[in-house]
């Protein structure tokens, strides 16, 4: 075996063990979750401040879950959908990933948010439910926010938790009105429109980003892309349970709260949208997150450039 090999394979041993011996000693852990098994993937170890570094990946490479299924190169939709909305899969703490950038049905969402350990509160009335660590930081950064008369409520009952159907609702809402109006414009034909709006939701999304890249946006107002403020069926951050969509979110000591407790922005153009990534901004870069100020917010994305795809 190669050393570089055996050095991973040591190491990966030890995070094993590390997960699984804080998992008996923290008291107060959530309910276990499986692990090891096949659809939950635990959090990464992160390994890029750390010495281990593997020859070969990227800063993105080395942190995401052991086994993630990295898209290939010529999946251009998966990439896309990654680069975008792909943060969550370096979050860091006691959090479950996704299995994949996509879930390919309802059932299989279902049977994974089902694994994962979750906390359900109500906030201002509104049910909010997130994965326990994500949603114990909420609360903090609530407790900090209350103490400077600032407030965090959540942005309607969609704000947290959505099922594989709840996106695919929101992703029609956008794409069947955004085919009208490019037809309306001369832009696509009446056949052409039918024939995408025929199609199952999740078999759209290819076709509705093509349509983009000839300048057809499908946001609300049709000039930016429906990636900046919803995600494709079965890909919202959404499902992973560690996003929020919050009021609040125009005032800057509201979003440096957040921060403080490990909730960030990571879709560029989404206002209303926090992601969990439970740790602190100063190591996010070194998890392969890319910067991007817009708007005088910052918003911290995949850096997936020369990427290649992982074994
Ligand atoms: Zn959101």
């Amino acid at each position: 075996m190669p050393p570089h090999r055996f050095l991973r394979n040591q190491s990966l041993l030890t995070v094993c063990l590390l997960l699984i011996g804080g998992g008996l000693l923290v008291p107060g852990f959530p309910e276990p979750v499986p692990r090891c098994g096949p659809r939950v993937l635990p959090a990464s170890a992160p390994v890029a401040d750390e010495g281990r570094v593997i020859p070969g990946r990227s800063l993105v490479g080395r942190n995401l879950p052991q086994r993630f299924p990295f898209p290939e190169v010529n999946d251009w939709v998966e990439r896309r959908l990654l680069t975008d909305h792909g943060a969550i899969f370096v979050a860091q703490g006691r959090v479950i990933h996704p299995p994949a950038v996509i879930f390919a049905d309802a059932a299989g969402c279902a049977h994974w948010q089902a694994q994962v350990s979750t906390r359900l509160e109500h906030l201002g009335g509104i049910p909010v439910e997130l994965q326990t660590e994500a949603m114990e930081a909420l609360l903090a950064a609530r407790r900090e926010a209350a103490g400077k008369n600032l407030r965090i409520t959540p942005r309607g009952t969609w704000a947290a938790r959505r099922s594989y159907r709840d996106t695919e609702k929101i992703w029609s809402r956008r794409v069947v009105p955004g085919l009208a109006f490019w037809q309306r414009r001369g832009r696509l034909s009446a056949r052409e429109a039918a024939r995408i709006r025929g199609l199952a939701p999740a078999r759209q999304v290819k076709e509705i980003l093509m349509l983009e890249a000839r300048g057809l946006f499908f946001s609300k107002d049709f000039s930016r892309s429906v990636l900046s403020s919803g995600s494709a069926p079965g890909a919202s951050q959404h499902l992973s349970l560690l996003a929020l969509d919050i009021n609040e979110h125009g005032q800057e000591a509201v979003r440096a709260i957040l921060a403080r407790h490990g909730w960030f922005q990571t879709v560029v153009s989404d206002l209303p949208h926090f992601t969990y990534l439970g740790t602190t901004q100063a190591r996010l870069p070194a998890l392969g997150l890319r910067k991007t100020v817009k708007g005088k917010r910052v918003y911290w994305t995949l850096a997936l450039l020369g990427e290649r795809q992982l074994p």
